[in-house]
């Protein structure tokens, strides 16, 4: 077999494309091999419409990023013609190695989105010896492509949540399949709030999904998700996970803690060892810590004995149970805090907890884990990481998308 016919079928090549040239260009750094590529003359070529064969027009030069061939970068050029088709008029001829419009051949394309699952983009732009600029449009377009062949029209429960993109004030919403057991997340869009839930009813009914078929949504407790769910999905009940409630005084507790922090010394190892809580509390300092804080009348230990309360309230069995559970809880914790106002965090969680009650109590009647949006924080960190130097938003989505999204096979030609 001679060498040209080991390129040409390492790259694919079929009538009339055959390889013309090879030649290193050892002047450069790393060394760049250059593969040209072509047909005889005279050769009729497919119109991209139609398929029937027509003569040349004119030829353009093309150049496309290959595979490493061992160190050396490698390109392929070719001489790409625009053909004259009588149904079509004049159009340019599609290459086998190539997407339209793209400046890396396929193959290359494909060890791109390979990594991309595994690695930081910048990286693999070091990596290949290119811009990542130029990279993230090649894994904006194959997860596009992928986006839009996923089929949602099924779809009777979600969950939302919202993160930050950066430490910037931009936020993204993200939208997950409650019956999705991997790889759930459907739906991204920038922004917070009721806006993103209208944006998601919009896209739903694009791609031919009811939003009267929706039973449950699963969200935190900010009232304007509540209401524009409402509002666009009418017959979904909304069921508050209790993920967000534990947050809802986690963050709290934090609020006393650093208060009381202005005003008095608090023992070693509390700001852990109350975010733990005594069950996973790490080392001997937080157990200590919180051991002190019962011991004595610290603001920040009735805090925290309030927030332990929750634990008793979901280890409940049934609806019922949890709803009395719930009511002794809400009595118990507003003795507990008085007047005082250095607990007035812990009393406005309260108020939270006790407007979104049936929400949250709904859990213990929904067919679907509540473990779900818990799940997604994990997610969000490896997404940015993975997009470190993302650039914008939209690379952003993208990448939380390749991650965690049911994206099939990315290659569908
Ligand atoms: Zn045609």
């Amino acid at each position: 077999m001679r060498t040209e016919d080991i390129f040409a079928l390492g790259l694919g090549l079929a009538q009339p494309w055959k390889l013309l040239n090879q030649r290193l260009d050892t002047e450069k750094i790393p060394h760049e091999l250059h593969l040209e590529i072509g047909a005889d003359r005279g050769t009729g070529y497919p119109c991209p419409r139609c398929g029937k064969t027509c003569k040349a027009h004119d030829f353009q030069d093309f150049t496309w990023r290959h595979l490493n061939f061992f160190q050396h970068h490698c390109y392929l050029t070719g001489r790409v013609p625009r053909i004259e088709c009588p149904e079509h008029g004049i159009r340019r001829v599609e290459v086998p190695w190539a997407r339209p419009g793209s400046n890396f051949t396929l193959l290359f394309e494909q060890v791109v989105m390979t990594l991309a699952r595994e690695m930081p983009v910048a990286t693999i732009a070091d990596f290949v010896g290119t811009t990542d600029k130029r990279l993230w449009r090649v894994i904006n377009h194959y997860v596009a492509e992928a986006m839009q062949r996923l089929d949602i029209s099924g779809l009777e429960a979600f969950g939302l949540d919202e993160t930050a993109c950066k430490r910037g004030h931009r936020y993204v919403t993200i939208f997950i399949d409650l019956d999705r057991e991997e790889r759930p997340v459907i739906f991204v869009t920038e922004g917070k709030g009721k806006e993103t839930v209208r944006r998601f009813r919009d896209h739903l009914l694009v791609k031919g999904g009811q939003p009267e078929r929706v039973l449950e949504v699963v969200s935190d407790m900010s009232g304007s998700f509540v209401a524009a769910v409402g509002e666009h999905f009418p017959k979904a009940e909304v069921t508050v996970d209790w993920f967000h409630v534990v947050q809802l005084f986690t963050k709290a507790v934090e609020e006393v803690r650093k208060a009381e922090a202005r005003e008095r010394a608090l023992p070693k190892g509390t700001r852990w060892g109350v975010l733990k809580g005594r069950e996973t509390a790490k080392t001997q300092t937080q157990a200590e810590a919180l051991q002190e804080l019962e011991g004595e009348a610290f603001a920040t230990g009735i805090a925290y004995r309030i927030k332990e309360q929750l634990r008793w309230i979901r280890r409940a069995e049934t609806g019922q149970a949890a709803k009395w559970r719930a009511t002794n809880f809400l009595n118990y914790a507003r003795e507990q805090i008085g007047c005082e106002p250095l607990l007035s965090p812990m009393a406005k969680a309260l108020r939270s907890f006790e407007k979104h009650l049936d929400r949250i109590l709904f859990r213990w009647r929904s067919w679907h884990t509540n473990a779900r949006l818990e799940g997604l924080n994990g997610l969000f960190q490896a997404a940015r990481a993975r997009a470190r130097g993302y650039r914008n938003v939209a690379n952003f989505i993208t990448m939380i998308y390749l991650i965690a999204a049911p994206l099939g096979d990315l290659f569908v030609m």
